[in-house]
């Protein structure tokens, strides 16, 4: 079963509406009708999905549901970022109810607000789980500490949903290594100029793996990976950091500008999907190999020289003249570290634009202004 949808038109495909993720709910429906699977609301950002593919379970992630937002403000101050505001709306409108449970790792300190508001107030008898990775930095007792705490995730859910068979655990730290190399084969390509995609459909097709399973999301990257490559359409490039590239209408604005993200550091992408499990005969030793070859971010505490070295190395390798923060309104992680690294890539005649955001507002049209004289100037 394939989770795109592709139109034709002419015999052609149509690059405007190739790979349409179908509606989630109509897909966790079918999920769970035809293949048994239990949902689970997981929120951002970094989990081990391979251990609940292998319970027959489907992670489906919370980021930026498209909701108005009526009933949240109620439980949270007003300087809490939107992805948390979300995803406590889409809970309080009762658009997870059908869920068997959801998952909060340890991201920042507002995902943890959230974990207590859902688990210790709200009152909604649905299984919670927690996920507290390690942060740098990092030592030989961390990945000792990971690895527990994999496990710990592991025995917590087979009281919901039976023995967790590890043959089957292999094989799904298998298909998740695939994953991660085919993403980063579709990323190399964009950063040598070799993807015909536009930024838009890039990240439509990238981002249904938040929700997708993985039987369904490899063929859709396999089918984007072959009929995207190409020479990429001439113009300026830049890297992309932050959380998530959303609102999304920043990157249609960037297509209409013919400027092409070369290479991103956004939270939801490339600091997590590209790592992929170490080849270990052992799934959770795998696991923890995927885990600590991800790159620096903010989340994880790393050191902002690290995160300068690592743009730097972005923007090299992709060629890109500046640099777009895209971040989330009050995400405190990222603010942190945007004064050094906007300071650090400036020293090196990198130009940069920093847009605070808030989810499902677009992009206004004095944040368009300062896009359009930001590529006038790298351009
Ligand atoms: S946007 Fe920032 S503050 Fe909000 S949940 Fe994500 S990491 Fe945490």
């Amino acid at each position: 079963m394939h989770g795109s949808r592709i139109h034709r038109s002419g015999g052609g495909l149509d690059r405007m509406t190739r790979f349409q993720p179908r509606p989630r709910k109509e897909y966790i429906r079918e999920q769970k009708e035809k293949y048994g699977r239990r949902i689970f609301g997981v929120f951002p950002a970094q989990y081990p999905k391979e251990i609940f593919w292998a319970m027959n379970a489907l992670p489906v992630e919370i980021w930026d549901p498209p909701l108005e937002v009526s009933q949240a403000n109620a439980h949270l101050q007003p300087y809490i970022c939107s992805v948390v505001r979300f995803g406590l709306e889409l809970i309080l409108q009762g658009h997870c109810d059908g869920m068997d449970g959801f998952l909060f790792p340890h991201t920042c300190d507002s995902i943890q607000n959230l974990a207590s508001i859902v688990n210790d107030y709200l009152g909604l008898k649905k299984p919670c789980y927690f996920f507290y990775h390690p942060k740098a930095p990092y030592r030989a007792s961390s990945r000792d500490y990971y690895l527990k705490q994999l496990k710990d995730l592991a025995s917590g859910l087979e009281k919901q949903l039976g023995p967790l068979n590890l043959d089957e655990l292999k094989r799904r730290v298998h298909q998740s290594r695939g994953i991660s190399s085919l993403i980063k084969e579709i990323y190399d390509l964009r950063a040598e100029g070799k993807l015909r995609s536009t930024n838009e459909e890039f990240y439509r097709v990238l981002r249904q793996g938040e929700f997708l399973h993985p039987d369904d999301f490899l063929p859709l990257l396999s089918e984007f990976a072959g009929t995207s490559r190409g020479e990429s359409k001439k113009g300026p490039v830049v890297i992309m950091s932050g959380v998530l590239p959303s609102p999304p209408e920043i990157l249609t604005l960037l297509d209409e500008l013919g400027v092409r993200i070369g290479d991103d550091d956004l939270l939801s992408c490339s600091r997590r999907l590209l790592a992929k499990p170490g080849g270990s005969e052992d799934p959770f030793e795998a696991l923890a190999d995927g885990y600590f070859a991800m790159p620096p971010c903010s989340t994880k505490n790393s050191p902002v020289e690290e995160r300068l070295k690592h743009l730097v190395q972005k923007i090299e390798r992709s060629g890109a003249k500046g640099a777009i923060f895209y971040t989330v309104k009050f995400c405190e992680p990222e603010l942190f570290d945007i004064p050094q690294l906007v300071e650090g890539l400036k020293s090196k005649g990198v130009a940069t634009l920093v847009m605070d955001t808030e989810l499902n507002q677009g992009v206004s049209g004095q944040m368009r202004t300062r896009v359009e004289a930001f590529v006038e100037m790298i351009s």
